[in-house]
């Protein structure tokens, strides 16, 4: 199975390092997405040394404030001298905040153009912003995950048609989410891509824990269980859909 967004890393979590070697002798690999240029180098060590971490780098929305011109140059520079999987996370939140919506645009095209000139997917975190997200993309010769995704149906049929896929995480297992089972009933098992987004989301039955990629096979369940289909078909599908997608 591949986690295909997670953020295992030592300032989000203290151990890690034991999740990574776990997952290696279970056979679980993971994108771990970085935020900042702190956290993508340190992901960059990690993919160097662990053979199932996969490394995504990107400037998130979360500390768009602080960064400027040299962070992106930086950034490019890590993209070059690496072997580098994913540019993410990155997008749009207005959710948070909207005050910033400018500078978060400027970064999201900033990233995506650099998406364009190095051949790299992108993975995107998007709310309460779809349409501008939409908007910005459809610019872009990129393909790409969307990361969480908790938009309507339509809207997902126009991001699949732009290459992308759609990412599912622990709240499709919670009890209420009516809408997202709606969602994955409609989507074709091509266009769906496991992920946990750890340590944040756990799924049932850990909801409220620490999350880590071992909690992915309860999101391959719940598709298994929402598309009628056994999770071995889930977990080979989603697999060869991320392998695919990531040049994996
Ligand atoms: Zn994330």
């Amino acid at each position: 199975m591949i986690d295909t967004h997670c953020h295992v890393l030592k300032e989000e979590m203290d151990n890690y390092i034991d999740i990574i070697e776990e997952c290696k002798n279970k056979d679980i690999s993971m994108i771990i997405n970085g935020y900042d240029n702190k956290s993508n180098k340190e992901i960059i060590d990690l993919a160097n040394k662990y053979s199932n971490v996969y490394p995504a780098i990107g400037l998130n929305y979360d500390q768009i404030d602080s960064f400027n011109d040299k962070d992106l140059e930086e950034l490019e520079e890590l993209i070059k001298s690496n072997k580098i999987t994913a540019i993410g996370e990155i997008g749009l939140d207005y959710y948070w905040t909207k005050e910033n919506k400018d500078k978060q645009i400027y970064f999201f095209e900033k990233q995506l153009a650099l998406a364009e000139k190095y051949n790299l997917p992108v993975i995107v975190h998007s709310r309460k912003a779809s349409q501008d997200v939409f908007d910005i993309i459809k610019k872009y010769k990129v393909k790409g995950s969307m990361h969480c995704y908790a938009g309507s149906l339509e809207m997902a049929k126009e991001f699949i048609k732009l290459g992308f896929k759609i990412g599912v995480d622990g709240p499709i297992t919670y009890s209420n989410n009516v809408k997202g089972v709606e969602l994955i009933k409609e989507l074709p098992i091509e266009s769906i891509l496991l992920e946990t987004d750890s340590p944040y989301l756990s799924p049932e039955p850990n909801r409220g824990k620490q999350n880590s990629p071992l909690n992915l096979i309860y999101i391959a369940e719940k598709v298994a269980d929402i598309k009628g289909i056994s999770v071995d078909e889930v977990i080979e599908k989603t697999t060869e859909n991320a392998k695919e997608l990531f040049n994996i």
